[in-house]
């Protein structure tokens, strides 16, 4: 027999997870602020509990999928926490899955955070994936029912590193999305359809995408130089004709300014003893 859970949060990624765990043949009770939301897992299997304390006193293991960190706050005020194993999938900064962390132990539950790397409809298909931090017993006694809406990567003890994790990938997303907005923002008002710049585009990325790599290399050895094949003075100089474009095809550089000046700021430091380095020494200015 499937071992049984409870699930707080029926929003649009708490009953996709919600109906994984049932298609499974998982015992599952659930609790949603708003009740309604229950109704149509009532009708596929799930236990409906009045309040969140009733749900978790149900069973040992809990996830919780609300909205941010002050709605976890919120729903588990006054739930008998002792014992329990809590599983944190709500979106947070790392602070906040720390503090998470220490507020479960002090209320005698073990405690994972975690950051779920996939949209609903993602949800029990190959590719989705959560990262979990904190305890790594917890992780491996619910192992087989964790992985059963998506793939468990766990990233260590610090509660507060699959927060970090969840942070940096979507913040490296949002870059990209901004440098895709501008690519197709230039060719407004031209003879060029989007769709015929996409497939340019897609495959462009993914070749670009080995500064990943690249940038990791230097950043583990701190060589910025060796092997460089597109140097820094050659790329700011480039730069400039992006630029220069983009104000002559009236898009804004919103965008892409930030990441040129970064570039500037670099090539300039040091009276010329970076115009050799690729663009991966430039990361090292910006923690202040
Ligand atoms: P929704 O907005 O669909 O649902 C939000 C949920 O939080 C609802 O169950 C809502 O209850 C509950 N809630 C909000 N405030 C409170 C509160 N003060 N007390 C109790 N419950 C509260 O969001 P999602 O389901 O899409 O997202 C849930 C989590 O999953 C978020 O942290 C999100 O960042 C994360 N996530 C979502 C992804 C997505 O693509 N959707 C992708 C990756 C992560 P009520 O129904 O009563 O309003």
């Amino acid at each position: 027999a499937q071992r049984p859970l409870t699930l707080l949060g029926l929003g649009d990624m708490g009953t996709a997870l919600a109906r994984t765990w049932l298609a499974a043949g998982h015992p599952l009770t659930v609790w949603n602020r708003t009740a309604a939301k229950a109704e149509a897992l009532a009708g596929e299997g799930a236990a409906v509990a009045a309040t969140a304390a009733e749900a978790v006193a149900a069973n040992g293991l809990v996830v919780v999928c609300l909205l941010d960190d002050a709605s976890v706050g919120a729903a588990l005020d006054g739930a008998d926490l002792s014992g329990k194993d809590v599983v944190n999938l709500t979106t947070g900064r790392p602070s906040e899955g720390r503090a998470r962390a220490a507020w479960a132990a002090e209320r005698g539950a073990r405690f994972v955070d975690a950051g779920i790397m996939a949209t609903p409809v993602m949800i029990g298909n190959p590719g989705a994936y959560v990262l979990y931090s904190g305890s790594r017993a917890l992780v491996d006694a619910h192992r087989p029912t964790l992985e059963v809406p998506a793939a468990v990567r766990y990233v260590g003890e610090d509660p507060g590193h699959a927060a970090l994790y969840d942070v940096a990938l979507l913040s490296a997303m949002y870059g990209m999305f901004g440098g895709i907005s501008h690519a197709f923002a230039l060719i407004e008002g031209e003879d060029v359809a989007p769709k015929e710049l996409a497939p340019l585009l897609s495959e462009w990325l993914g070749a670009m995408g080995f500064f990943v790599g690249n940038a990791a290399e230097r950043l583990t050895s701190r060589d910025f130089t060796s092997g460089v094949v597109s140097n820094l003075a050659m790329q700011v100089a480039a730069t400039g004709t992006l630029l220069r474009t983009a104000e002559e095809q009236g898009v804004s550089t919103e965008l892409i300014l930030p990441y040129v000046e970064l570039m500037r700021r670099r090539l300039a430091a040091g009276g010329g003893a970076h115009a050799g380095e690729d663009t991966a020494g430039a990361i090292t200015l910006l923690k202040r």
